[in-house]
């Protein structure tokens, strides 16, 4: 008789579904901003400028019922360059690993040419996808209806849905859609983890976000930071940090240290400050700016900063 009402009472609760979804789209549509609203957490860096996520980023949300692991991708577009190529070419091998597609368009500058890509690369992967049209603070609701029937045209049979990454809005309701992708499965990650980056991996990033931030043009396209050094001085409370930003030119050099030094510092500051907040401690950080010629088209350096 016990056994039959646990059996019963199981039968009663949802089953336990989890694995992976990638937010795909080109760039600069609010991918990283979705990434960030599904969690409540900034865990990807955010910016103005197209191009800024070069890796594959995940977020992890964990419910009740429920774990998906999001991948946060690279834009896909067209392009020449081996780095932007490397990146893309993260964006389309995470098709092929994940249970479901998130993909964002930006619903402002409607349907373009990369996005045409990225429904035939859809088409033909046959993954379940939905298709977020974003920034719907951005258009009158009038635009909005043609805009949703030339989606359906182009990938025809997926649910198509207006959001706000940024104001939040219809993002709940994404959030209820993408769970349904996923198969039964277990929990991967602990309850609390909400990405499986480094803490290095992350101190990077923000260093990083604050060059794209305050550097013009093709200067922040041109940097990569690497970090030299993290260690942990527990007993002070105190996180020392060196790093090492990677110019491309030797022209970049005096621009990213700027008159003075000022620009170094700023960098600094901005990227301690949020950092400290983040790792909830004292930090030491300081930065330095190497010229390596050419690495944005090296194999060998796109290899070593996981491109
Ligand atoms: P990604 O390149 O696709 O990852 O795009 P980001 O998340 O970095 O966002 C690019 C820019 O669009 C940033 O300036 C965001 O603040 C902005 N953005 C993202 N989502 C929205 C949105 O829903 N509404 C508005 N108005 N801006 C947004
Ligand atoms: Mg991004």
């Amino acid at each position: 008789m016990v056994t039959k009402l646990a059996e019963n009472e199981n039968q009663g609760a949802p089953p336990h579904r989890s694995g992976f979804v990638a937010i795909v789209g080109r760039p600069n549509v609010g991918k990283s901003t979705l990434l960030n609203q599904f969690l409540g957490e900034k865990i990807a860096i955010v910016t103005p400028k197209p191009q800024t996520t070069r890796n594959r980023i995940t977020g992890i949300r964990t419910t009740p019922n429920s774990q998906v692991v999001f991948l946060d991708t690279p834009g896909i577009h067209r392009t020449r360059s081996l780095m932007n190529r490397r990146m893309v070419e993260i964006a389309l091998k995470t098709l092929k690993e994940v249970e479901g597609i998130l993909w964002l368009l930006d619903a402002r500058e409607g349907i373009r040419a990369e996005d045409e890509d990225i429904a035939r690369i859809l088409e033909e992967s046959k993954v379940k996808a939905l298709i977020l049209l974003n920034k719907m603070d951005l258009i009158s609701k009038g635009k909005l209806l043609p805009l949703m029937e030339r989606c359906a045209a182009l990938l025809p049979g997926r649910e198509i849905i207006p959001i706000s990454a940024l104001k939040g809005e219809n993002v709940a309701l994404v959030l209820e859609l993408a769970e349904k992708f996923l198969p039964e499965g277990p929990r991967y990650y602990p309850e609390g983890d909400l990405t499986d980056q480094t803490e290095r991996f992350v101190a990077s990033e923000i260093i990083r976000e604050k060059i794209f931030l305050l550097t013009r043009e093709e200067i922040p396209y041109g940097t990569a930071v690497t970090i030299d050094e993290f260690v942990e001085r527990e007993e002070k409370n105190l996180i020392v940090i060196k790093a090492t930003i990677h110019v491309d030119r030797e022209s970049h050099k005096p621009i990213l240290i700027g008159k003075k030094g000022a620009m170094l510092k700023e960098i600094g500051i901005r990227a301690r400050e949020e950092l400290e907040s983040l790792l909830g401690c004292k930090l030491f950080l300081e930065l330095f700016v190497k010229v390596q010629k050419g690495w944005t088209q090296d194999p060998n350096t796109l290899t070593e900063l996981g491109l």
